[in-house]
């Protein structure tokens, strides 16, 4: 039966989905019970008048045997054509006896999908985790919000799920094709809406993400794997270049395949594998402030019509001003909450979240510029750390040393003003916010840029964006500054065969598809290296302390 790609359908969001199949079978010059089946494998939203949004949709359709709509097919090229779903690659498992279980360190979307794709094939992994499991994680964090104690392994970048367990959970990524589908799948599998594969802008909102972690965690235990939680990376057992073992908070563990999936923020774990003599290379990143304003006024600049707020929900946005140094939006959370972001005690850093139904009444986004490896203030090569926790240090010290966060009007940080002692902002970051001029929490040249750039941003939106906002911050960790070499073939470390460095951490990625698909590609080339082997309780039975 074929399968035909119809593209470019553009239907008013107002449209019910309903009416799809029909608009589908017009184009094709057929009536809609002609059709075998279809299925979207696009949808974005076409918002470039904001009096008419439109929907344009890609579907498949299976066609009936003998069906004549084949005959049409050169009518409009490129929107109706034959159509074969490009083959997902699952490599032939390799002969090198594989003498103990891959281990994977991290169980953030990068481990969790090496951990997923090593289950499925059968080689069992042992996934480490120095964090607790999502479920106590959560109370841990909530009771951080209110005022307790940081506990550093265990936070909103530490624990089951990593950083992507508590994020924002939007599953775009700029990559596509079988491997991004694949990871979309098990992410639907898992408990995500299973309109996730087709959307432009996915998002499964920070409510449902701890849920979809530990679905994943129970199929990789029902496939043979294991988790030990609240077991630290702190060592590499290396023999002539080869991984022999890792040593772990909980003792010694015998492992030959090592994927290395740690996130930006374990700064212990970056000098251990300096010290082990891992290759590491400083790596531009970004870093800048987080803008909040009230959500309805987001909604009204960018629908103009009332009724497209039930359909499409809170709306969101990106921005880009160019310039000298570019200053762009990130990871803008409609309906959010700005939150602490630290994964180190005396330090502050911010993110942004949302629920699935972006309920708050703010909107925040990151604005963002890139600082390059020469502006980090020396060549060492943990030089972009030691300035991220600089700056981290210096607003946890002048917000009062209590995780409140610093905050300021647009309009004050802008004309470089010191806001007035004790003022009082309204903001979403729940453990409060002590007034100040953040143009002292970031480096020089990266409050200069955001300084030129907001105004821009603001011009685009004819004074829409700047007003009524607020800042929070400092941003610093946008991405990783640190770059874990790896070989791009074996997809190893050169100084050390058998690991694997993985996601965003090693560089190699930035959210939670990236991170995944990363983490995926290189446990598919473990399996075409060795045979699959080792019981589940190999592993534990190496364990020496
Ligand atoms: C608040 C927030 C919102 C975000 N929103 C989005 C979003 O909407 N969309 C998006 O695509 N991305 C988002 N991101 C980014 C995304 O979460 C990360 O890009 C992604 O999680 C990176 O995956 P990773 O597996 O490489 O690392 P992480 O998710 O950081 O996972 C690393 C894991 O390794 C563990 N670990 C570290 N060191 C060790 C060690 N020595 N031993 C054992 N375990 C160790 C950590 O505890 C952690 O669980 C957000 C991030 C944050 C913080």
């Amino acid at each position: 039966m074929p399968t035909i790609r119809v593209a470019n359908l553009r239907v008013c969001v107002t449209e019910p989905e309903a009416r799809l199949p029909g608009r589908v079978a017009k184009k094709l010059g057929l009536k809609e019970a002609d059709l075998a089946r279809w299925q979207i494998l696009r949808k974005s939203l076409d918002a470039r008048s904001r009096h008419d949004l439109r929907f344009v949709y890609t579907v498949l359709v299976d066609l009936p045997e003998g069906s004549r709509a084949a005959e049409r097919l050169n009518d409009k090229p490129g929107e109706v054509e034959f159509y074969v779903r490009p083959p997902f690659d699952d490599p032939e498992p390799g002969h090198a006896p594989l003498e103990h279980r891959p281990v994977v360190i991290g169980s953030g979307p990068a481990g969790l999908l090496a951990g997923y794709y090593l289950a499925v094939r059968g080689y069992r992994p042992l996934i480490i985790e120095r964090g607790q499991p999502v479920k106590q994680r959560v109370p841990a964090i909530r009771a951080f919000e209110k005022g307790g104690d940081h506990d550093p392994e265990n936070n909103y970048l530490f624990g089951e799920g990593g950083a992507g367990a508590f994020s924002d959970g939007k599953l775009t990524c700029r990559m596509s094709g079988p491997d991004v589908d694949w990871v979309l799948e098990r992410f639907v599998e898992c408990g995500g809406k299973p309109s996730l594969v087709y959307e432009q802008r996915p998002h499964l909102g920070s409510n449902r993400l701890p849920l979809i972690v530990r679905n994943f965690r129970r199929r990789i235990e029902a496939l043979g794997g294991e988790y030990w939680f609240g077991c630290r990376l702190d060592g590499l057992d290396i023999a002539e270049g080869r991984l022999r073992g890792l040593h772990t908070s909980r003792g010694y563990v015998a492992a030959a395949q090592a994927v290395l999936g740690i996130g930006h923020s374990a700064r212990d774990t970056y000098g251990m594998l300096l010290d082990a003599g891992i290759g590491l290379r400083q790596k531009a990143f970004q870093l800048g402030l987080r803008i909040e304003q009230p959500q309805e006024q987001i909604n009204r600049h960018k629908y103009g019509r009332p009724e497209y707020l039930p359909l499409l929900g809170p709306a969101d946005y990106t921005l880009t001003a160019h310039g000298q140094r570019d200053v762009y939006s990130f990871c803008m959370c409609a309906g959010g909450v700005t939150i602490p972001s630290v994964s180190e005690p005396g330090c502050i850093a911010t993110n942004g979240m949302s629920n699935s139904r972006h309920d708050t009444p703010f909107a925040n986004s990151g604005i963002m510029v890139t600082l390059e490896p020469h502006e980090f203030g020396g060549p060492h090569v943990l030089a972009g750390l030691e300035l991220q926790r600089r700056f981290e240090t210096i607003a946890f010290v002048l917000a009062g040393g209590n995780y409140s966060a610093p905050i300021q009007t647009a309009a004050d940080f802008l004309a470089g003003r010191t806001p007035p002692k004790g003022q009082r902002l309204e903001s979403s970051y729940q453990r409060g916010t002590t007034a100040l001029n953040l143009n002292e929490v970031l480096p020089p040249v990266a409050a200069a840029a955001i300084r030129s750039g907001l105004p821009v941003m603001d011009r685009k939106w004819h004074g829409d964006f700047l007003a009524n906002a607020n800042l929070l911050g400092p941003e610093m960790r946008g991405s990783s500054p640190v770059r874990i070499e790896r070989d791009p073939a074996s997809r190893q470390s050169p100084a050390c065969l058998g690991l694997y460095p993985v996601g965003e951490g090693a560089g190699f990625a930035g959210g939670i598809i990236s991170a995944a698909v990363d983490g995926l590609l290189s446990a598919k080339q473990i399996v075409r290296q060795c045979a699959p082997c080792g019981s589940p309780m190999e592993a534990a039975e190496k364990v020496v302390g």
